[in-house]
């Protein structure tokens, strides 16, 4: 997790430390945090592929025309094998935001594979051919992708709402840094209110079985999280088990649901009463807001 003051630096300053901040984490760690591994829907496969210290890069193939888009790809290196290892014709690069972390390796990705559309919705982001906003779409092959404008955790965020052709069931959303499994991100750019009309209004209204990829494995830090604001959700027990059980064997807890999200994630649960109560408010943004800055000097 990034320290909260590089954010407050002159852009140029802060994206060399955060940049030197990771190095030094990756330098540190013995391994990848999570093993590779894929999740099939009846025309996309998505490869998961876990980068930095707890980072996820997401390789969408189109399982008709084989080709592909990847989000994030901040380890380029292991983008290039994992296209090169799945024989994919690799199209676009979808960037979630402007953080090093996820978009600091879309420069050496395009030089090493000229010819990539580049989509996000901020222009700190460099290399982007494509401004993405609000509603925007494109294809990669024959999936459908379209763009949610989703600022809050950063002023451009971008999430990505994947649908196979005629098939409603079988559908994804790559929520980078705004909604995590079991929490949110930090409000750096935006406020409650902003993260309230992400969550609620615009991913809340995604089809329930809408698979939820993001961009960190975090989600045993926020389900703990989750236990202390509902400590009798027994949603949030189950999930708390699985998820231990799932890192002690190095897997990805990613993807979740939109429905099984709202069972459990309190950032998504803003309106129920017992997180109100829990938050003292009784409005949906004000405890958004309170429970935000609880879970920041929140340690479990
Ligand atoms: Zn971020």
């Amino acid at each position: 997790m990034l320290p909260r003051l590089v954010h407050a630096l002159p852009f140029g300053l802060s994206q060399r430390i955060t940049k030197l901040y990771f190095q030094a984490l990756v330098w540190n760690q013995r391994g990848i945090h999570s093993e590779q591994s894929s999740q099939e829907f009846k025309a996309m496969d998505v490869k998961i592929l876990p980068a930095l210290q707890d980072n996820y890069m997401y390789l969408i193939v189109d399982k008709a025309t084989k080709e592909a888009a990847i989000v994030d790809p901040v380890e380029p290196k292991t983008v290039l094998k994992a296209v090169d290892e799945y024989g994919v014709k690799l199209t676009t690069i979808l960037t979630t935001h402007h953080h090093w972390d996820h978009a600091g390796g879309n420069e050496d990705l395009v030089k090493q594979h000229p010819g990539l559309e580049v989509y996000g919705g901020d222009d700190r982001i460099t290399t982007l051919t494509k401004k993405a906003e609000h509603n925007t779409k494109l294809n990669v092959g024959k999936l459908n992708i379209q763009c949610l404008f989703t600022p809050c955790h950063t002023s451009g965020h971008i999430c990505y709402y994947v649908t196979a052709p005629d098939d409603d069931n079988n559908s994804a959303v790559f929520t980078g840094d705004t909604l995590f499994l079991g929490g949110c991100g930090r409000f750096f750019e935006g406020t409650a209110e902003q993260m309230h009309k992400a969550l609620i209004e615009i991913l809340g209204q995604l089809p329930d079985s809408t698979k939820v990829f993001c961009g960190h494995e975090y989600s045993l830090q926020n389900l703990k999280f989750a236990a202390h604001v509902e400590p009798d959700n027994e949603e949030i027990k189950k999930k708390i088990s699985w998820t231990q059980s799932m890192r002690e064997k190095n897997k990805p807890t990613v993807p979740s649901t939109i429905s099984e999200e709202k069972l459990y994630n309190p950032f998504m649960r803003v309106m129920e009463p017992s997180v109100m109560k829990h938050a003292k408010k009784n409005d949906a943004i004000e405890t958004m807001r309170a429970i935000r800055l609880e879970k920041d000097n929140f340690r479990g």
